[in-house]
């Protein structure tokens, strides 16, 4: 009762499971620290929500008011095979008259004193203008992605030909050159497709906030804000992160991955993971088995069923159910010969928990962003495995800029040879490479603890943040 009238913020998450994560942790430190209150608004694309999804919003701190918004009308609804940017966007846009509805009922109740959206979100921009609050993007990649949108109405207007056609790489100010491969999946689309106009006007959006709090910190990447004169866009941009749960996010910590963990040795568990959507075809499902053999080191393997034509093809979650399908797309013999040296689980797995345990000593990682903060605030040294959206470029980054990973070199074909995978592992677990690896993640790994600190920059950049809001309310 006493945060009765503290001003609220009003948060607005697309359904991404990679967005939900940080969001509520955004909401719980302007809530926690900051004296405000948080209703977090988070919309769902499918009429029956994922058990991941539905678990995770379980695990959403009581002190934020969690608000799921419904599905899109089912005459909305776009066919499954419709891009997931797409599905995304209109589970945010056909909530947009309910989204008026429960601020102005909040707004009568305590001021509220900002809308904060995701990329996807600034689609309901209107909604901020009559509230007469300010409008914020929480933008849950890193800088370097957000540099890449901010200059692509630009490149967009000049550049003649595909962007995936492009010979010169892009080079954005105190980024690491981007190589046409590297491009997030969207801007490898026809220049004439929707795809492509979609990412196109999200990234034109992106300029047409108050303000962007972006999820990284300044040791990670130093060039944040660099290069916005040059556009002359006048767009306060804040580092805030690495935002991130420190606590499993909706799974039970008893999990058997725990246990097994405090029986291997320190650093040596290599941990497979390609986030909440990520999979991979059957052929290179059993190509990554046969390659985690031939490492012969220890693993915990979250492992999705495969999908043939997609790389996301679980962004929409799994239901109920699916973690019990048979591992027969798993080579023959494969679990009886790894018996003991490691875990297959096809369950939600206690991400941070298993990061933050002494025995773990790499991550072969999709680099989503979410995952890559995690690794990085554990100092794990991560196998970079990227698969869509912007991961190629992450994967890029943390290579060749920051230091941290060695990347899975990929065949002409885009198939990741068993040779690769071992050696990929190896590279990040034995020798003098491992060494300088683990060297630079654990310096980054102090650099994250400290950005977030009682003093840290992230947590005071956040009060000021917090503080702007406040003062303009009571005026
Ligand atoms: N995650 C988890 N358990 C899993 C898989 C994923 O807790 O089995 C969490 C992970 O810790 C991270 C998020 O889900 O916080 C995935 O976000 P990321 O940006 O890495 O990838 P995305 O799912 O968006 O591709």
């Amino acid at each position: 009762a006493c945060t009765a009238a503290r001003p609220r913020v009003l948060l607005l998450c697309s359904p991404c499971m990679g967005h939900l994560i940080p969001f509520a942790e955004l909401a719980r430190r302007l809530v926690a620290d900051h004296g405000l209150a948080a209703t977090l608004l988070f919309a769902s694309a499918t009429s029956a929500p994922s058990e991941q999804y539905l678990a995770v919003a379980a695990a959403v701190p009581d002190a934020i008011d969690l608000v799921a918004l419904p599905a899109p009308p089912p005459v909305a609804v776009l066919p499954p095979s419709a891009p997931t940017r797409e599905r995304v966007e209109l589970a945010v846009v056909s909530n947009v008259p309910r989204i008026r509805e429960i601020a102005r009922e909040l707004g009568a109740a305590a001021p509220l004193v900002a809308l904060v959206v995701d990329m996807v979100g600034v689609v309901a921009r209107d909604v901020a203008a009559e509230l007469g609050v300010p409008l914020y993007m929480f933008f849950t990649s890193p800088w370097m992605t957000l540099s890449l949108l901010l200059h692509l109405p630009e490149m967009d207007a000049t550049r003649a030909g595909e962007h995936r056609d492009a010979t010169e790489p892009i080079r954005l100010p105190g980024c690491v050159p981007i190589h046409a491969h590297d491009l997030p999946t969207s801007m490898l689309a026809d220049r004439s497709s929707n795809t492509y106009a979609g990412f196109l006007s999200m990234a034109k959006d992106a300029a047409r906030v108050d303000g962007i709090l972006v999820n990284t910190f300044d040791e990670l990447e130093p060039a944040v804000g660099e290069g916005l004169d040059g556009l002359q866009l006048q767009l306060p941009v804040h580092t805030v992160g690495p935002l991130v749960w420190t606590r499993p996010a909706g799974v039970d910590m008893d999990h058997r991955c725990m246990s097994w963990l405090d029986q291997q040795p320190r650093g040596s568990v290599v941990y497979v993971s390609f986030g909440s959507g990520g999979t991979l075809t059957w052929q290179q499902t059993a190509e990554l088995a046969l390659g985690l053999e031939l490492s012969q080191c220890r693993f915990i393997w979250v492992v999705k069923r495969p999908h043939q034509s997609s790389t996301i093809g679980a962004f929409f979650g799994t239901q109920k159910g699916d973690e019990h399908i048979p591992l027969d797309f798993l080579p023959e013999g494969f679990m009886e010969r790894t018996r003991g040296m490691g875990i297959v689980t096809q369950s939600w797995a206690p991400q941070t928990a298993i990061l933050g345990h002494p025995s773990i000593g790499c991550f072969v990682t999709h680099c989503g962003w979410n995952s890559v903060l995690e690794s990085v605030m554990n100092g794990v040294p991560m196998v970079a495995w990227p698969l869509y959206a912007e991961q190629n470029m992450n994967a890029a980054m943390m290579e060749v800029q920051v230091g941290v990973a060695v990347r899975a070199k990929v065949g002409a074909d885009r198939f990741i040879r068993k040779e690769e995978v071992a050696n990929g592992i190896r590279r990040a677990m034995v020798g003098e490479e491992a060494e300088r690896l683990r060297k630079r993640s654990s310096e980054l790994r102090g650099q994250s603890a400290h950005a977030l600190s009682k003093d840290g920059c992230s947590t005071r950049v956040l009060a000021q943040i917090a503080n702007t809001w406040k003062c303009a309310s009571r005026k």
